[in-house]
């Protein structure tokens, strides 16, 4: 295999997704632990608080203990390279963790076994499924009181509308929590609490060694033995395929916190998990879009921004534009374009998301996550190529459901407002709609917190102090027509309705549901679109 296609298919880009407090933030630490990217535990959640010192806006994340970025970590393990994209868990930024699970190829779906899948957790497999994303399940907590395992494999099954294969299965649980038995294996890995121990720690026996087993765990080992023939019985065998395609989910038992079970999970990533996997693009020839499958191993370099944060450092007004490579090799100093604009991109640097640290990129592959650092020029869902011209499809915004008017405390602020909003729009903070008909701006948000991170933002980062009121509108619809007559027509009707996105996209804003469907019926051939994918 050359070289070039070796580092490609060395590659796993994966997503961790949980609903808060089931244990995201502990297994990715441990996870970074056992590939040898960091050294000690804690380090995961010593960055989260560097982070919210430096940064003032960040004081917001750390009053409501709500992850509101989302970071990229990369790891090397078993001579494979895996990239870790970290979700925000609160549910007021679910637009942000839609996109970013646009930018994987498989996710992680951590559960607390005392509270089976909850409802963020929902929200998140709802997208996965809309994508047949692959999920790899984790069961942790397992060391208490929880639910019976095989309830739990029940539920996660029906709410993911696919089967469960359990590759390892636990023995007791809380208290009488023995240890789980890999399926693979077929070997029984003791447990022992406390987070200093390796996965190599852990005392190990066959399955062979059953007499003993029987004797040491008691009834836990009668009952895992009945539970595990009844669970195995009822679910198909594994099946790399189906997995792949979304149509099972291999699953693991244990205790995140203790190290244990936590192993499996990062072999599964190698063993299991897709490498890096074409991605649907447009290309536009004579005018025309065609649609084009670019695949990770085609040449020329290409990426998505699929997320855009205001540096941290908010003296600095450059952004950081993160772009998932979807083709080719990136190297420093290479000529880039943004296909939107035509305009050549000239980052002031270019790095990569170490667990620990921003390093400079030395070369990218397919899967990878690379940073830019400009002073703008550059969108969520732009389209970033070495010079062909090719446009990603699919990266989401949706209509909001909650709007404010914003009005400004000082008039002379004026242009630092526009420019604030500008870039907070372009970063999907929140969505900005500008009504053509002219008066206040408007901010369009899916959670309510987002209007408060923007507000805070606006106050800290551009120094205006802003007023956000309630107003009359309640849902938005992106408006397309086949001719631009027919266009000018609606428009013409409904002035007041009219308004233009961060990306000069043209929306009709609505005050009820019923708004859309007589509009709908007096311009039939008007196109409402409750989603926007950037094209
Ligand atoms: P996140 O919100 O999903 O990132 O969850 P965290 O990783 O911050 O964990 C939430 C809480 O659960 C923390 O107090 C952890 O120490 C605890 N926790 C995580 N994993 C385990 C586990 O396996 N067992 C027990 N008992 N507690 C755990």
């Amino acid at each position: 295999m050359s070289s070039f296609l070796n580092e490609v298919r060395r590659r796993r880009t994966f997503a961790i997704i949980s609903h808060p407090d089931a244990g995201k933030t502990t297994l990715t630490e441990k996870l970074l632990l056992f590939s040898g990217a960091i050294q000690i535990a804690g380090a995961v959640k010593g960055r989260k608080a560097s982070r919210h010192a430096t940064s003032d806006w960040m004081e917001i994340e750390k009053q409501r203990g709500i992850s509101v970025a989302s970071s990229v970590m990369q790891m090397l393990y078993r001579d494979h390279v895996i990239n870790l994209l970290d979700t925000p868990g609160h549910k007021d930024f679910s637009e942000d963790t839609y996109r970013v699970l646009t930018a994987v190829d498989s996710a992680l779906m951590v559960i607390d076994a005392a509270n089976g899948v909850e409802a963020q957790t929902r929200r998140l497999i709802e997208v996965c499924r809309q994508r047949d994303t692959p999920i790899i399940t984790f069961v942790n907590k397992m060391d208490r009181e929880v639910r019976d395992p095989l309830d739990i494999l029940d539920e996660v099954e029906r709410e993911l509308g696919m089967p469960c294969v359990p590759m390892t299965w636990p023995v007791g649980q809380g208290k009488l929590f023995g240890g789980i038995i890999n399926l693979r294996t077929q070997a029984m890995t003791v447990f022992d609490s406390g987070s200093e121990r390796l996965p190599q720690d852990f005392e190990t026996h066959p399955l062979t060694e059953q007499a003993k087993l029987a004797e040491r765990f008691g009834l836990e080992w009668a009952a895992a033995m009945e539970s595990m023939e009844l669970a195995t019985g009822a679910s198909p065998k594994f099946d790399k395929e189906a997995f792949l395609a979304g149509k099972q989910t291999p699953v693991f038992f244990g205790s995140g916190v203790n190290n244990f079970g936590v192993m499996e999970v990062l072999d599964a990533l190698v063993d299991l998990a897709p490498s890096p996997r074409p991605r649907l693009s447009h290309l536009v020839v004579n005018k025309q879009a065609i649609e084009k499958t670019i695949q990770p191993e085609d040449e020329g370099f290409a990426g998505v921004v699929f997320k855009v944060q205001a540096n941290m450092d908010a003296n600095h007004r450059d952004r950081i534009a993160f772009v998932r490579v979807a083709s080719g090799k990136f190297t420093p100093g290479m000529k880039l374009k943004v296909q939107r604009t035509a305009k050549e991109l000239r980052p002031t640097s270019v790095v990569t998301f170490m667990s620990q640290r921003r390093e400079a990129v030395e070369e990218a592959y397919a899967g990878d996550i690379i940073g830019f650092t400009t002073h703008g020029g550059v969108q969520l869902g732009d389209t970033i190529t070495d010079g062909q011209a090719l446009q990603f499809t699919g990266l989401p915004f949706f209509a909001p459901e909650l709007f404010m008017t914003v009005i400004l405390k000082n008039p002379l602020r004026t242009k630092q407002l526009q420019q604030g909003l500008d870039q907070l729009g372009e970063e999907g903070a929140i969505q900005v709609f500008k009504p053509e008909a002219g008066g206040a701006m408007l901010l369009g948000a899916v959670g309510q917190l987002q209007f408060e991170v923007v507000q805070h933002r606006l106050k800290a980062e551009y120094d205006c102090d802003v007023k956000l009121e309630s107003c009359q509108y309640t849902g938005a619809r992106w408006i397309t027509a086949d001719t631009p007559a027919e266009l000018g027509e609606f428009t013409y009707a409904y002035p007041q309705r009219m308004a233009l996105d961060a990306a000069n996209t043209l929306a009709y804003l609505c005050t009820s549901p019923y708004d859309v469907r007589l509009a709908q019926e007096r311009f039939p051939k008007i196109h409402f679109h409750p989603l926007r994918e950037h094209a």
